[in-house]
Order: C-alpha cells, then structure tokens, then sequence
C-alpha cells in the first residue's frame, strides 16, 4: 500500500525515498469521526481509522492527497491501492465512479487519552458544487475515504523548511493555506520575529491562533466578490507594514496563484530578501479545477513552486 505524493512529486519518488527503502507516503482509510464549524468559511473534519498509527505528518504545511467520492457515492473506493497500479487503475475508472483527488493539509495529527490516532483538516467551504467543498459540507460520521499521506515525518511534502540563521519570519496565507500557516506559527520558536499576514473571505473567518509571543498578525479581509483585484489589497497591506529588521528572512507564501505570485515578486523584488529564502507554493487557482492544475504539472508547466521561476 505504498505511493508516492501527487500532490508534491508527480516526477514520483524522490531519491531519499529510494535510498532508504522506507516509503515517504502511503494510502491510508480515514473515517469521519465529527466536524466542527471553526468560522464562517472553515470546517474541521478530524478522521480516524486503524490505519492512522503509521501516519507520520512532519508537521508545519505537511500536505496530503485526498481521494473523495464522487456525487452520490458515500465512501471512496478505489480498484487498488497498490504503489505500481492505483494511479493507472484510478485513472482509467469511469468518470461517473472516479474518486477526485484534492490536496489538503494535516492541520493536526494527535493520540489521545484513549490511545486513538486522529486527524484534523481544515476545509475551506467556498460553495457551489466544486466536489472537495461540498463533500466537506456534507460529511458526517462514519463517512470512509482514503489518502495518501505521510508514512515518516521527514518527507517533501513538508514545504515549510527555514534555513539555519533564519532570524526572521513572514507569512502570508489566504483562507486555503491558514490551516497550513496556523500549523507553522504552532511550531514557531520564541525569539525570532514573526510578521503575518493573513486574507479571508469574511472578518468572521478571524481564527484563534497560537503564535509565538510578538508575533505580529495582520488579517486582510476581502471585499465580497473580489475577482482579480484581490491581490490589490493585499500588496497594500504588504506595503504599509513594517517588517522585522532582520539580515536573514524566511517568507513562507501560499493560497491563490495570481496573489502569491505577486507577493512573491514584492518579498524579492521591492524588499530585497534573497528568492531562495521565499517558499511559494499555489494551492489553488481562480477559474481551474485542481484537476487542470494537476495536468499542468504533469505537463511540466507549474511555475507556482519554482523558486527559480521568473518573477
Ligand atoms: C499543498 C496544498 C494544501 C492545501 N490545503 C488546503 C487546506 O488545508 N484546506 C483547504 O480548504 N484547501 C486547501 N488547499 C486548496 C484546495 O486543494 C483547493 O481549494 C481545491 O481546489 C479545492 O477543491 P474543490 O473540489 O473544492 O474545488 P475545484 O473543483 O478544485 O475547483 C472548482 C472551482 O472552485 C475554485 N476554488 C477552489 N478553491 C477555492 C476557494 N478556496 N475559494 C474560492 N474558489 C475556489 C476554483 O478556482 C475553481 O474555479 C490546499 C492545496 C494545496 C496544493
């Protein structure tokens, strides 16, 4: 039941990974234990199931691939889940029975009093019929789906990776990445600055975070129905603040594509901080279906990561 991560690696497995002959990531049965509204726009979902004591999330933004069912169906099938097949057996199921494939973040991973392993993510309920949202909207207890997540702690989907000497940090996450950015800022060690900047759909999206003390966190509320010019509001936000005076940042960017790329452009272009100290990373798209952004990446055209990629 091993596999690689498609949602960080569609080149497949990574040479650590063959060299230590320990698969990174694997399939895992995940069963809906109980949802919790967090905001107006967010639902938690914490999973359980036997399979969760080989799960190994490293933490920070550890992302994994969620196999959903499609409309009508309750729980996710799949003919195989064996590392050489799946993803051939999955591609060739008829598009009626295909399970969609979503990436998401381990907002969570604990064990409790009781010894049960439990997940939570974080599901952003962004409406309409997209299959990911409304499936969130609709789940309840003892829903099955399946994942292929994290089997060590130490893997590439841990984008999240400040070098040594890094004496400050800067966030920025939209609504999609604050699970991810909420994770970061848990493990965050005191004594180093931390400047955030965090935009939301609605102000009753404002999370309660843990944070390092200091930490300096600015929410940047959209205007309902913001299109394009989303990105406006936030480079203002970005312009107007003060950053930490630090000779060796670490900025961490993730949500929408067109913003995060902008944002990425003022960290090294207006701010001067060094391109291979920014980690940019898409996590969605306006107007493509993660499906689209997926060929892409197959094709070789996923600029959102790149740190070499043009500004
Ligand atoms: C590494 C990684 C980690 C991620 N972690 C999380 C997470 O923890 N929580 C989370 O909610 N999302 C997360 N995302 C983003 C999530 O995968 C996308 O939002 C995904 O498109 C949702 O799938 P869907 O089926 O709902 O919509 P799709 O079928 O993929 O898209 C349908 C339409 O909805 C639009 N759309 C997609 N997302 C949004 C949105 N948030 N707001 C408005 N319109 C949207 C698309 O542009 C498209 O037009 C992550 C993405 C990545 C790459």
């Amino acid at each position: 039941m091993t596999a690689t991560a498609p949602d960080a690696a569609p080149e497949g497995a990574g040479i650590a990974e063959i060299a230590d002959a320990t698969p990174h990531f694997r399939f895992f049965a995940l069963e809906v234990l109980r949802t919790r509204r967090l905001g107006r726009s967010f639902l938690r979902i914490t999973f359980g199931g036997e399979s969760l004591s080989g799960f190994r999330s490293g933490g920070h933004d550890q992302s994994l691939s969620l196999f959903l069912p499609p409309a009508g169906r309750e729980h996710t099938a799949l003919p195989s889940t064996d590392e050489d097949t799946w993803f051939a057996d999955w591609r060739g199921m008829p598009d009626e029975e295909r399970p969609v494939m979503r990436s998401y973040t381990v907002r969570e991973q604990r064990r409790t009093a009781d010894g049960v392993d439990e997940v939570d993510i974080d599901f952003v309920l962004h409406g309409g019929s997209s299959p990911a949202s409304s499936w969130a909207g609709r789940a309840v207890t003892g829903r099955r789906i399946l994942a292929i997540g994290p089997a060590v702690a130490e893997n590439k989907s841990v984008r999240f990776q400040p070098p040594a000497g890094t004496d400050a940090f800067l966030l920025y996450a939209d609504e999609t990445a604050l699970p991810a950015a909420a994770a970061i800022l848990d493990r965050l060690p005191a004594g180093i600055p931390v400047r955030a900047w965090f935009e939301i759909p609605h102000e009753d999206d404002r999370l309660y975070l843990r944070a390092p003390a200091g930490a300096d966190i600015t929410w940047v509320v959209r205007d309902p129905g913001a299109g394009r010019e989303r990105t406006d509001r936030v480079l203002d936000a970005l312009r107007t603040a003060e950053r930490p005076a630090a000779g060796a940042p670490y900025a961490w960017i993730a949500g929408e594509s067109a913003t995060i790329r902008a944002v990425r452009r003022h960290f090294v272009q207006d701010c001067g901080i060094d391109r291979r100290a920014v980690r940019f990373t898409g996590y969605w798209r306006l107007g493509a279906t993660e499906e689209q952004l997926l060929a892409e990446a197959y094709a070789g055209r996923a600029p959102d990561e790149d740190p070499a990629a043009e500004l």
